[in-house]
């Protein structure tokens, strides 16, 4: 599928400089290994270390009550916490998709089912974003930075919901897209990447390659002038992972939960929710206590599971081999950092099998009317096995992100979801099928 010459679009370079960008309270990049100082600009690694960059904020201090207020009377997106991200004030006037503020289901019919007492188990329905997947958050971080930085084309590597995400942000914004996935995925995602007219090119590899292949684009004039989301504006694009910190602590009356699972592709969610509770917790938004992180993996795509039942600090890359696509990343550049945070907290990594993916995708749907993706059959599957382990206590607050819509993996199901019956138009037909 190649419509027009790639090259052709490569044309545009960066045009602002580090003393004009304005992206709100980030203040520069630091590195997340040597702590090293950058000023803001699309770089993702460290010069001396070569460890990842992060966001470093110069943050409203002092009056922590005036902040929630201004949170509070803020608009019902993430733009709510604009003074907490690397975004411009004027943010929420830009042409955007608005993504956030998604429901906090109260989960008390799954609850039940798994033993977890009613009232204390939440589901954190993010299917529900303009893109119906988390990846609206991250996207529409990366989008203001890529203004700032004066990119006119937006790309990524992406295992299938981002390219969508990036799409529809770009369609809306007015940027030029290019984004790149492995050549098989789900056709929901294929087709919800395309639909927004941007170029969607499929990879004859696996994600790891895609995401090779973008590393090496950059380096290329081809590349030249392109904003990808999750490469040289990754330090901006993972801070909209933060949001979904804020918005549970938030949603919960502004306390931390006691437990959170969470899917893990790159580990970059997982890394940056942790992020987020501990800013809330520094701003005096949230009263500090003690909390527990969890990460999910599918079996045929379990290297960080695998590294913290073995107790290693490294992650050994595999190659992937499962139905949760959304989070068949071989090599998850988080993977130590992931790894880090759920043993710093008394959390966990877990892997599910296929099977019991397509088990915890029906178990949400009969329990509470959502349908989630394989990623939140992926991470609903290991609350269910850790729950059932003892790791998780079904006495306390736990919250299960569900990052992605059912609608985009039906090939999941579909084998085991189908009509209860067909029948002739009549009566008869109806009572001899059983179902009176
Ligand atoms: C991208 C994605 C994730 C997690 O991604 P990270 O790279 O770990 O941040 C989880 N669920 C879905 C549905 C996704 O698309
Ligand atoms: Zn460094």
């Amino acid at each position: 599928m190649r419509r027009k010459g790639l090259a052709s679009m490569a044309s545009q370079t960066v045009v602002t400089t580090a003393d004009t960008v304005d992206l709100g309270p980030a203040a520069g990049l630091s590195c997340r290994e040597c702590g090293e100082r950058f000023a803001l600009g699309p770089i993702f690694a460290c010069e001396i270390c070569f460890g990842p960059l992060e966001v470093a904020y110069d943050f409203p201090s002092g009056d922590p009550e005036g902040l929630r207020k201004r949170i509070e009377n803020g608009p019902e997106n993430i733009w709510r916490y604009a003074p907490l991200l690397p975004v411009p004030a004027d943010v929420a006037d830009k042409p955007n998709l608005n993504p956030g503020w998604t429901k906090l289901v109260t989960a008390d019919n799954l609850a039940r089912e798994l033993g977890v007492e009613t009232g204390k188990l939440f589901v954190k329905d993010d299917s529900g974003n303009p893109t119906h997947s988390f990846k609206d958050r991250v996207v529409a971080q990366a989008i203001e930075a890529a203004r700032a930085f004066g990119f006119t084309t937006l790309s990524c590597s992406s295992t299938g919901n981002l390219a969508g995400a990036v799409g529809a942000a770009a369609a809306r914004a007015g940027f030029r897209s290019c984004v790149f996935i492995p050549h098989d995925l789900e056709q929901g995602k294929v087709v919800m990447a395309a639909v927004y007219g941007g170029e969607l090119v499929g990879i004859e590899g696996n994600y790891d390659d895609v995401n090779r292949f973008c590393s090496e684009l950059i380096g290329d004039p081809a590349g030249e002038g392109w904003g990808f989301v999750n490469v040289n504006l990754r330090p901006y694009y993972g801070e909209g992972s933060k949001t979904l910190a804020y918005e549970i602590c938030e949603q919960l009356g502004w306390r931390i939960p006691d437990q959170i699972v969470i899917p893990i592709a790159s580990g970059s969610q997982l890394t940056k929710i942790d992020k987020g509770i501990q800013e809330l917790i520094k701003l005096g938004l949230v009263e500090d206590r003690p909390y527990k992180i969890f990460g999910a993996q599918a079996e045929g795509c379990s290297p960080v599971s695998v590294a913290f039942k073995a107790g290693h600090d490294v992650v050994r890359p595999q190659k992937p081999d499962t139905i949760a696509k959304s989070l068949a990343i071989g090599n998850p550049a988080d993977g130590p950092y992931v790894l880090d945070i759920c043993r710093r907290t008394g959390g966990a990594v877990e892997d599910v099998t296929d099977e019991q993916i397509v088990d915890a995708i029906k178990l949400l749907a009969r329990t509470e009317g959502i349908f989630t993706e394989t990623a939140g059959g992926t991470t609903l599957g290991v609350a269910k096995k850790l729950i059932e382990a003892g790791a998780i206590d079904p006495s306390l607050t736990t919250v299960v992100i569900n990052t992605g819509d059912g609608l985009k993996t039906l090939d999941a199901v579909a084998p085991t979801a189908g009509m209860s019956a067909v029948i002739r138009p009549n009566l008869d037909s109806f009572r001899e099928a059983g179902l009176a």
